[in-house]
This record gives C-alpha cells, structure tokens and sequence, in this order.
C-alpha cells in the first residue's frame, strides 16, 4: 500500500514530540541515523505503560497464556524454517541519478510524458555513452526540464556536455517505473533481504552468520516445547513476548511509523485442528473453549484486540480493518486482518492477526528434528497445533495514541485573552504522567511542605510530576502538553483558611479543564479507578 505524503498536522506532532521529549532522533547530534528513534523522558513513560498494559491484558489477566523474553540473536536455522532468509524481502528500485532507494510498491503512481533518449554524446570531446535513459514529467512541464535531468544522468557517466541522441516522448498514466521526485528513470525491481547480518564470535566467515530477528514470534515457536513442559497449560493456550525487531527497511518513513529497530507485542494462541476440535467437549470455563475450530478463534482475537485498543482511546470511529483477499495472503495463512488506525498521513497498519494454520511449528519440526507434536487428552489424538498469531507494532501504536491523543483548542485565559492551548487527551490507563502535584504559591513553606507530602503519598502507587515555578496557569499548559489528566493544587484552603475545606485539594481534569474539591484522603482510591 502506499503511504501518502506527510501534512501539517504530523508536523506539529513531530514537533511537540522533539519539544516536550517524547521522541528524538537517534544520534542526532552526530546528524542522526535514518529509521532510529529515541524515546526521550516522556516518550520512555508512554512506551512502558502501553507494553505493561498489554502485558496486564494479554497474559497477567489470563489463565491460558504465559509469557517468554528470549533473544535478539538466534540460531539461523531458525530463520531459514520460518522463509526468512529465502523470502523476506522486499521488491527495491534504486534512482538511477541520485541512487535513492525506494520499495518498488511504494512508489507512487504518476501520468505524465516520458522523454526517451538513446545517448549522449560529449559535443567537445566526443565521448559517448551507450546507455538509454528516460525521464517522466508531468504534462504542460518544459521539456527543458527532463533534458536537465538526462544530462546530469550522463555527466555522472563521464559526457558532461551531452548532445542528447534519438528523444522520442510517449504519454503515460499510472507509472511506477520512475522517480517522483526527480523524474529520473529507476532500476528493475530487486528482492533486497531485510534481516541485519551480523557474526557470531571473532571470525566473520559464513559459518558465524546470524541475524537480528526480524519478528519476535518464531522464538515463541522454537521454545513451544519448552514452555509446553513446564506452564501446566493444554491446548488452546497462548504465548506471548514483547521485544525488539529489527528490518533494514528500504525506506523507513512517517516518523517512528516504519523504522529499522522497532519493538512488536505478539502472541501465539494455539489451538486445536478443526477435526480434534469438533470431537472435543465444551468445557463450560469460559475463554477455553476446546471445541472452537480456527474461525472462531480468529474471530474472537480480532475482537478481543478491537477491546483492547478501545480501552486505551482508540475506538472503532478511528480504527478501520483490512481482510486480505484470497490472493494477498501468505500461502500458508488461511486469513489476516489487519487492524488499521486513521493516522494524518493515511490508514495504515497497526496490528496484524493471522490465521497461520500450523505452518511455523511444522517447519520447525522439520528443519530441528524435534517433534512438535502435542497429545490431546480429551480425544486421544495427536497432532501439530494450529496457531492464530495477534502481532502488533509498539512504536505504531505509540505514534497512534499521539496523532488520536494531539488537540489544539482556542481557550480564554483568567484575563480575558484568548490562546490556543495544545492538549495530549491520552487515555489515562497510558498517559506518561498521571497527576501534575502543584503548591499554589512556591514560597510560602506551608503550602510547599504539603505539596511535598501528597506528592509522596501518590508516587508509590502512579508517575507524578511535582512543578512549583511560574503561574498555575502555566504549570496547567505545560500538563496539558504531556497529557497529563490530572492536576492536584495544594492552596491556603487546603492548610484549612476555611475549616471545612482543610485537607482537600482542588482536582482538575485536563480535558473539561473543570476543578472540584476532594479530600487528599480520597486522592490515591480515586486516581487508582482511572489508570489501571
Ligand atoms: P508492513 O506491510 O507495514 O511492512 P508487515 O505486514 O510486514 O508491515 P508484520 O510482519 O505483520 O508487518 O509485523 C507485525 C507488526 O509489526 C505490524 O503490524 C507493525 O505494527 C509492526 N511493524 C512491522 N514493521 C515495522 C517497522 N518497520 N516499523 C515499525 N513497526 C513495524
């Protein structure tokens, strides 16, 4: 699919994100490295609470999946079991001008005239360069222009003043052999592998190769065994992991959307095969249901990550599904949905869900040796599990929950003047900070040390930001910025000017801007109902 240009609203995004220290580029001070991203103080928070949660939801919240944190670097073996080394790659084309490097179905389509030549031949010293070259520009565009282009294509070759041979024009309409922002013609299309090559130990021979994982599941299915052993589970169970991937993207782009170092959540539910399913007995437990065959599985993890996700802000209006048809699957996939979110530059992916069949733990079987079959007690048969395979992208999700949680709003300040006030409304559950703890004035000591004391009372239990420079106003705008939901201020009512307000603070929520009282003792019960 192709991804539309960036616009002015993932500008800002991109802005605030550098500003407030949500995200940086890696290595920036040394000019930075494409398709890396650092996560700064605040970005750090975010990414922890949406891995935790998941982590809550996907296992600590489940009686039938555990989880596993295995390495980065694995056997390579397991690599070539999976298809990687043989088929994960991507279709490149390279500029033959600037030698930009794009992903074949990434390039946009353009209508237009190409403007063919033969050659070029140096007017003073009669060099000739064979070579043919084509140009596209968009109709009504000089031709001047594509001859520019031809000569700096032939001038790089050794013919600096070339006499263009042989130009012949044709029209065109839908393109995707030439470069969009230059015109110059591309490369044929060329598998380019995606797996980071490194070696094992002191000799860099073929021998020591192993790669950077691409994806975090084929561990999950190299250690099925393993876990199978030891987690008292029966099938259908799940395993999941957490971790970093890593892709030498041809094109990383859209900020931290497709990088080359990413972190994926995935689980691996396995299941039984349709026949032992259907002779199986309902168990009755809810969420462990024997008899399921893969649809409705696949249908009931399509369902439960759609909760999920609303659970944390992102609802239906701004997700949006893919079904692969027929022809697009993986030949071993029986069906994916891929669940997609609405993001400024266009809907794109956020999470796939596979129907794999038992493809992953076959091959394995094959290439290890090592049988990966279970025994069925129930119906006395033994098979290889099927597995349905939720697996989402950490950073994607993270770039999801800034572009839905971004908000600019023209307010009205206590004097009147009006301002636009930029608000993150994260969902709680994940905000990086969840209460902003504020002394209403800095120097009065009272005020301060009871400030002091609510924040100690709060940040065992949630991240708390304790600020006490510059007007309230102020210290509201910059929470507001991070997302912060809550604000607490510690006043002269609370040290108890009027009696019966002692000992309460003013709570304000960051999305209504309103301020009711509560008691401090109410503070931690009350917060606790909204982030967990
Ligand atoms: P795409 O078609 O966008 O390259 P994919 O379909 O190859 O992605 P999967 O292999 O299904 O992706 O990976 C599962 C998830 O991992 C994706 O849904 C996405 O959230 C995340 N992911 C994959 N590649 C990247 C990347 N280069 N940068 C960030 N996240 C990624």
């Amino acid at each position: 699919m192709s991804e539309p240009k960036s616009n002015e609203r993932m500008e800002k995004i991109v802005s605030l994100c550098k500003r407030r220290g949500f995200i940086f580029q890696s290595s920036e001070i040394y000019g930075g490295i494409n398709g890396f991203w650092d996560y700064g103080p605040l970005g750090a928070e975010l990414k922890r609470n949406v891995k935790d949660y998941w982590w809550r939801s996907m296992t600590q919240r489940r009686d039938d999946v555990v989880g596993l944190e295995a390495t980065i670097i694995m056997h390579p073996k397991i690599w070539e079991a999976s298809g990687h080394t043989s088929t994960f790659s991507d279709p490149m084309v390279d500029c033959l001008l600037t030698k930009k490097r794009f992903r074949a179905d990434q390039v946009d389509p353009q209508d237009g005239i190409i403007y063919f030549f033969t050659g070029g031949r140096d007017a003073a010293t009669g060099k000739e360069s064979p070579e043919s070259y084509s140009v596209l520009l968009a109709a009504g565009k000089n031709p001047e222009s594509a001859r520019k282009v031809a000569r700096q294509f032939y001038a790089a070759r050794g013919v600096e003043n070339a006499e263009l041979q042989g130009e012949r024009t044709e029209a065109v309409q839908g393109s995707t052999r030439y470069n969009p922002e230059n015109g110059s013609l591309l490369t044929e299309p060329r598998p380019f592998n995606l797996m980071f090559k490194t070696y094992v130990g002191p000799v860099e021979s073929e021998d020591n190769v192993a790669y950077l994982r691409p994806e975090t599941a084929q561990a999950i299915f190299a250690q099925f065994s393993n876990v199978l052993a030891v987690a008292r589970q029966k099938i259908p169970f799940g395993i999941c992991q957490i971790g970093k991937a890593f892709r030498n993207e041809i094109n990383p782009r859209n900020f931290i959307f497709r990088s080359r170092e990413f972190e994926q959540m995935e689980l691996e539910f396995f299941i039984k095969p349709d026949d032992a399913a259907a002779k199986s007995v309902n168990a009755g437990e809810p969420g462990t249901e024997p008899t399921w065959g893969w649809e409705q599985w696949h249908k009931y993890w399509v369902e439960e990550r759609v909760k999920w996700y609303e659970s944390i802000g992102l609802g239906r209006d701004v997700l949006d599904f893919h079904w692969q048809a027929k022809e697009e699957l993986a030949h071993y996939a029986r069906a994916t949905v891929d669940i997609l979110y609405k993001f400024p530059f266009g809907t794109q992916e956020l999470e796939g869900i596979a129907a794999r069949g038992n493809f992953d733990l076959s091959q394995h079987q094959k290439f290890s040796g090592k049988s990966m079959e279970y025994f069925d007690e129930e119906t006395k048969s033994r098979f290889i599990p099927h597995v349905i395979e939720p697996s989402a992208g950490v950073d994607r999700l993270i770039l999801a929950l800034l572009c839905n949680a971004f908000n600019e709003e023209e307010v009205t300040d206590e004097k009147g003047n009006k301002e636009t006030r930029v608000v993150l409304k994260f969902h709680p559950r994940i905000a990086p900070v969840k209460v902003g703890i504020f002394p209403l004035l800095k120097n009065k000591p009272e005020l301060v040390k009871k400030a002091l004391q609510v924040r100690d009372l709060l940040r065992d239990s949630m991240t708390v930001y304790y600020d006490d420079t510059g007007a309230i106003g102020r210290r509201y705008r910059r929470q507001d910025e991070a997302g912060t939901p809550y604000g607490v201020t510690i006043d002269f009512d609370t040290l108890g000017e009027t009696p019966s307000l002692a000992d309460t603070v003013t709570l304000r929520d960051r999305d209504t801007m309103k301020q009711e009282r509560m008691a401090i003792a109410d503070l931690l019960p009350f917060l606790l109902g909204k982030i967990r």
